[in-house]
């Protein structure tokens, strides 16, 4: 199972989106995925480059519409592992219609944000995880704006996987994005991927400064939203690990009626060409 094609990133050296990149790879090698059994659906930023940088299906897509398109991937061929990945911009900004109604469908796919609290692709602007008083181009008194808080509110849209992770911890994003593969259900685990060249205060040694790893708090139960919620707000957001599972809720393709177990895509359609152009003539 090589994930690796000939394509070289040209991401700036440094910039955390590598990492996330050898995570998927190895995620889905460790999982038992072919490339030709995976499609990776990406919005517009420099982290939507990754579809072109994985030896599999790939979409690059439209600003802020990753989902739409690999929600539809997946309806279509639901024997393909899909993950849906672009910046928290591109996911909490213009896409953030459709991450929370992804989030409360619940198809059985993942989602990745690479979350650099920047907007990188454009020169370096304020996004919508950038904190309060965050100076910028676009900001340079000081964001007046508060920060997504992304994680708290994909809990409160009914969301049955949330978890975050760090570029700087292979091993550790590696395992979330397996998790979140073998999650039955929508999976949304938001990276913390420092943008080396424009952000220079959420940096990698701010993170290490900063972040908490869920497993050292002792106790800790992501069945427990309440608890998900409450550690959330306790540290500002800034803890790895699975966050929140739901492993008892449906997911979408379970409770879809008359949801085939042969993907539609290599369905009978049992429908001939006039049958379907009188199909068509209705909608007219
Ligand atoms: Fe990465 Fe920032 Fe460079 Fe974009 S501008 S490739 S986010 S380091």
């Amino acid at each position: 199972k090589d994930f690796r094609n000939s394509v070289k990133p040209n991401w700036c050296p440094g910039c955390g989106d590598f990492s996330v990149q050898a995570a998927i790879q190895r995620a889905v090698a460790n999982v038992g995925v072919e490339p030709h059994e995976f499609a990776l659906v990406s919005g517009i930023g420099c982290s939507g480059r990754i579809s072109g940088y994985i030896n599999s299906y790939g979409i690059h897509g439209i600003h802020g519409r990753s989902l739409p398109i690999a929600q539809g991937v997946k309806m279509a061929n639901k024997d393909l592992t899909v993950i849906a990945a672009g910046g928290d911009g591109d996911g909490f900004a213009i896409g953030m219609g459709h991450t929370i109604h992804a989030i409360r469908r619940n198809i059985d796919m993942t989602y990745i944000v690479m979350d650099n609290h920047i907007y990188g692709l454009t020169k370096g602007q304020t996004s919508p995880r950038s904190d309060f008083g965050f100076k910028t181009k676009s900001t340079p008194k000081g964001s007046i704006e508060q920060s997504i808080q992304a994680m708290e509110m994909a809990l409160t849209a009914g969301a049955t996987f949330v978890a975050q992770s760090f570029s700087s911890d292979l091993k550790e994003l590696t395992a979330i994005i397996e998790a979140g593969i073998q999650h039955k259900g929508f999976s949304l685990i938001n990276v913390f991927s420092p943008c080396v060249t424009y952000n220079k205060v959420n940096t990698y040694d701010w993170y290490k400064e900063n972040l908490k790893k869920l497993s050292d708090i002792e106790g800790y139960d992501p069945s427990n939203r309440n608890m998900a919620m409450q550690t959330l707000m306790d540290n500002h957001g800034l803890v790895t690990g699975i966050i929140y599972q739901n492993k008892e809720q449906k997911s979408y393709q379970e409770l879809v009626h008359g949801y085939s177990e042969t993907p539609l895509v290599h369905a009978d359609l049992k429908i001939s060409e006039d049958q379907f152009n009188e199909l068509v003539k209705e909608f007219m």
